[in-house]
């Protein structure tokens, strides 16, 4: 094994979580995890960090001998395609077939007790409920809370939870934790892309995973339908060079005709905000995405003027500083107008 491959002895972890709080989800672990029911949740419309963190931890435990053990997310068990793929996939069950009564209740990657929908319910039920999570607007809804605001994903977390579990790496678990940080880390572009990020990559390509043919699959296939849709969507991109102080905004919108028209599930539209936000004239951008007759979910990215966890919030959703969404109501121009006015509000 290579140098990094490891944890050195003595080597200060990544710090967040108090050591009291780690010791108390790894005796829960051991306590409950072995003769009772476990539930694994992860947040409505999973991305790449919610799945593979759950699914990364579930072979974890399944490597420990746990046996009565399920994952699942809230609403319809629509794996993304990129995603459907992963190992562990086998454990997901719909969350109308999720244990009524868990003894344990882990979660990943849910900022809020708003992003588990019906599943909520699980947790006061379970003798203990864990959760994992990197979102410095993190509530701390679980009974033990594991939150790394400094952590780039939740598989960074997750990784370390695994690692205080004496459960090593393989390369299944590996692969879900790789695509989580992967995608939580835009491909290693972000500015949480740290050293800890680049060697928890390294100990997980150690285990033989194929980072090329992963990232092929997650970042860089999509239906010809779907690249036909982003076109006409990015055509009708519109910018507003003196929002957000000045630093610009640009924005589009996607409906639910433009799915249909180009026969095209709506995951395909999870990485259409990477083309806008390269736009050079705005710091802000904004992808308006049609959810129901009057409903849109609403992707905020700022490249460092702007807040935009505030102005997610302040919409009544989330995410982090520099990469937050809601949903809104209204037109498309009106959710953006109402974006818009909260810009200001949150200049960096
Ligand atoms: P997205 O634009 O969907 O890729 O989401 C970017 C970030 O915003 C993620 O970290 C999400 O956790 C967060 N986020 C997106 N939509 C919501 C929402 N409706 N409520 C809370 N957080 C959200
Ligand atoms: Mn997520
Ligand atoms: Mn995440």
């Amino acid at each position: 094994m290579t140098e990094v491959a490891t944890r050195a002895a003595g080597m200060p972890r990544q710090s967040g979580p108090a050591d009291a709080d780690w010791s108390a989800a790894v005796t829960a672990v051991r306590e409950l995890a072995p003769t009772g029911r476990v539930l694994l949740i992860c947040h409505v419309n999973p991305d790449g960090d919610a799945l593979g963190s759950m699914l990364g931890f579930a072979l974890g435990l399944r490597r420990l001998g746990v046996t009565r053990l399920q994952a699942t997310f809230p609403g319809g068990l629509d794996v993304p395609v990129p995603f459907a793929e992963l190992p562990g996939l086998d454990l997901l069950v719909p969350e109308d077939q999720a244990y009524e009564d868990p003894d344990l209740v882990i979660v990943f990657d849910v900022a809020a007790e708003s992003r588990l929908g019906g599943l909520v319910g699980r947790l006061p039920r379970a003798k203990a409920s864990v959760v994992l999570d990197h979102h410095a607007s993190n509530t701390r809804f679980g009974g033990i809370n594991l939150v790394d605001a400094r952590a780039a994903a939740t598989s960074m977390v997750c990784e370390e939870l695994l690692d205080r579990l004496d459960v090593p790496l393989d390369v299944e678990i590996a692969e879900c934790l790789y695509v989580a940080l992967a995608t939580d880390t835009g491909s290693f572009k972000f500015d949480m892309t740290t050293p800890q990020v680049h060697e928890m990559a390294a100990r997980l390509i150690a285990t033989g995973i194929r980072p090329g043919e992963i990232s092929r699959r997650i970042f860089d296939t999509r239906p010809f339908g779907a690249m036909k849709l982003f076109g006409e969507v990015l055509g009708r991109a519109a910018l507003d060079p003196t929002a957000a102080g000045g630093h610009g905004m640009v924005w589009t919108y996607a409906t639910l005709d433009d799915l249909d028209r180009h026969q095209q599930a709506p995951y395909v539209l999870d990485t259409l905000i990477d083309p806008v936000r390269t736009v050079a004239e705005a710091d802000v951008s904004v992808l308006v995405k049609q959810l129901g007759v009057d409903e849109w979910a609403v992707s905020l990215r700022s490249k460092g003027a702007v807040d935009v966890s505030g102005v997610a919030v302040a919409m009544g959703g989330g995410g982090h500083r520099l990469a937050a969404g809601f949903t809104g109501h209204g037109t498309p121009g009106e959710v953006v107008l109402a974006v818009r006015e909260q810009l200001d509000r949150f200049l960096i």
